[in-house]
């Protein structure tokens, strides 16, 4: 079973939005499994502190290594680690769609959420992490981008989601973002009493119609929000 190993100062922020709808469902049935480890188990004073203040000066605090060393080895024992290891910082390499599906084929992942300035730089170096982030902006802590991590994987588990086509369809799969969508009703009338249509095509019954349709628009898409993933495509004809 796939395992989500977390460590985090807030044991207490998970399962938050992964214990609801297909993920928490998944979760409810054993499909996957989640551990939260709390930094404060392995504090190093009386009062279980996890952080001090930088070297070199400047605001804040940072977590320290011996206390996140601690809490790695309640998980992987000493042993070389099966699973892959990741510290959540906005200083890491970009999330990508083909890294969930890298970390989704594993046997699970150790998550290590950092708080305040960070975490001590020679724990992350010493211990192997692979450094990961969600993206260019700075959040105040890795737990939500944990919790993004673990949905992201979790969904391409082949028994959580109903059709794996879907998931081959979905935007970044190809380098394309997904094209648009539609349901009924067919014709719906706004608040301003505008009619608006649903595309012919897609209710024309024409499969390939359809489908060549749809490749133009995630072209179309695509080009319009994310020209750099089509540099990119080697798949797709413009
Ligand atoms: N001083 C750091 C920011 C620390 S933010 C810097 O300038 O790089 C505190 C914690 O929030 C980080 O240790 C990290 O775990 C998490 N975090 C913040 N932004 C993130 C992002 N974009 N992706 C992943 N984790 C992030």
């Amino acid at each position: 079973m796939w395992k989500a190993n977390i460590i985090t100062a807030y044991p207490e922020m998970f399962p938050g939005v992964l214990g609801h709808s297909i993920i928490g469902k998944a979760l409810n049935e054993n499909i996957w499994s989640l551990d939260t480890i709390s930094l404060h188990d392995f504090g190093y004073n009386d009062r279980n502190s996890i952080d001090d203040s930088p070297f070199g000066g400047g605001p804040g605090m940072v977590i320290r290594p011996d206390v996140v060393e601690r809490a790695v080895m309640s998980v992987i024992d000493n042993k070389e680690s099966k699973i892959p290891l990741v510290y959540m910082t906005p200083s890491g390499k970009a999330l990508k769609q083909e890294d969930l599906v890298n970390f989704s084929q594993k046997k699970g992942i150790l998550l290590l959420c950092g708080r305040f300035e960070g975490i001590d730089t020679r724990v992350i170096e010493n211990l192997g992490f692979e450094q990961i982030s969600i993206g260019d902006y700075v959040l105040t802590g890795g737990e939500v981008a944990a919790q993004v991590l673990v949905e992201g994987c979790v969904r391409l588990l082949p028994e959580v989601l109903g059709h794996s086509k879907s998931v081959l369809e979905e935007s970044f799969s190809d380098n394309l973002l997904e094209y648009p969508q539609y349901t009924r009703p067919k014709v719906w009338v706004d608040k301003n009493g505008k009619e608006n249509h649903v595309p012919d095509i897609l209710i024309s019954g024409h499969h390939e119609k359809i489908k060549k349709w749809r490749k133009n628009k995630s072209v179309e898409v695509t080009k319009k929000f994310r020209p750099d993933l089509l540099k990119g495509s080697k798949k797709v004809k413009i």
